[in-house]
């Protein structure tokens, strides 16, 4: 099995990063003339810390990992694009995904240069690992996987998901984004038996701060060490680390809406089943529902006619004549059916 050092990039290896005024000197007591800041307009003068220490310990703390097997990043779109960066050689590597899923990992491919090497889904959105091994080679340093996979909604079997990772010899990074919302269980404890696994998470979904952009990978510290260090050195500002110390204040209310999410979620797959246009709608372990529709285009631009805005997702893989439907408030959700009463 290759180490870590043997699946990255050599430049990556070899770079030695920029050495930032905060990080020469960390302290909080002194007198601070060596960033050029302007000593006036606290506390936004200064530059954020570049390794969101305070941060970092409250996630600690949260999720039970060490401070160091976190990287923060401005979104999980950072985490996505640094680990490309780190681990491929535009125009020699490739990633491995899966299709349908989410359309970030193939953006931040494409803007690399990293080939992607897609594997269908099975008939009911599960993985296939043999098709998955079989589609990798020499060159596949990355896996991305999505579980609850976006848009399908659904977990995959933890049997596949393990798997995988045992049969693949490079990164497995998993995007759990919606895995507060579901009922099986995150990788996050697996982490000290898999030392090639990356686990993404956000505060955008379940935490209800998609606005201030914080985006979490977890991974050994050697994964997370070199993030770290191509990472821009202020990646994550002040405003967003001081909100999301507060914020993660409030794992209660975080749980109250992701309780009231999940029976909003089970009252609108009810309803839409009901509808004469409705096809089917899938199961879901995520705060959305995918939903195969007749005329789906027509029920889209009604919807948009009646200023409600669900996602078109027709063109994908495996989602022929399917809208991707975010559970919201109950009235935004009853608002939505009334609408679609009137679709009949
Ligand atoms: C919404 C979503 C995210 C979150 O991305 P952020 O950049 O953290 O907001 C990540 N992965 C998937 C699959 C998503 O659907």
């Amino acid at each position: 099995m290759q180490s870590i050092d043997q699946l990255l990039r050599p430049n990556i290896l070899k770079l030695k990063p920029y050495s930032s005024a905060r990080d020469e000197y960390s302290g909080r007591d002194a007198i601070f003339l060596d960033a050029n800041e302007n000593p006036y307009n606290v506390p936004y003068n200064r530059y954020p810390d570049p390794h969101q220490r305070a941060l970092k310990e409250k996630i600690a703390s949260l999720k039970n990992i060490q401070a160091n097997s976190i990287f923060l990043g401005n979104g999980s779109d950072e985490a996505i694009d640094l680990l490309i960066r780190a681990f491929c050689e535009p125009g020699l590597d490739n990633i491995v995904s899966i299709s349908p899923t989410y359309g970030m990992y193939q953006v931040a491919a494409d803007i690399n240069n990293i080939e992607v090497r897609n594997v269908m889904l099975t008939g009911d959105f599960q993985l296939n690992p043999e098709a998955i091994i079989t589609a990798t080679d020499a060159h596949s340093k990355l896996l991305f996987l999505c579980s609850p996979n976006n848009p399908s909604g659904n977990c995959f079997r933890r049997e596949d998901i393990q798997e995988v990772l045992e049969q693949f010899p490079g990164i497995v990074v998993l995007d759990e984004a919606y895995i507060d919302f579901a009922p099986d269980k995150s990788w996050l404890p697996e982490l000290h038996n898999h030392p090639r696994l990356v686990v993404l998470q956000t505060l955008s979904k379940a935490w209800g701060m998609a606005g201030i952009r914080l985006g979490m990978a977890f991974a050994q510290p050697r994964i997370i060490e070199v993030m770290g260090k191509i990472k821009y050195p202020y990646n994550i500002n002040v405003l967003t680390q001081n909100k999301a110390l507060e914020l993660l204040n409030q794992a209660l209310q975080t749980q109250k809406w992701v309780e009231e999410l999940l029976a909003e979620r089970e009252k609108l797959a009810e309803e839409l089943t009901k509808f004469s246009f409705t096809k089917k709608v899938y199961p879901s372990d995520a705060n959305f529902l995918l939903v195969k529709v007749e005329a789906p285009k027509k029920l889209y631009t009604f919807l948009v006619e009646q200023k409600i805005i669900v996602r078109d997702r027709t063109n994908v893989p495996f989602c022929e004549g399917c809208l991707r439907i975010t559970v919201g408030t109950p009235m935004e959700n009853s608002a939505l059916l009334q609408a679609l009463e009137r679709f009949q």
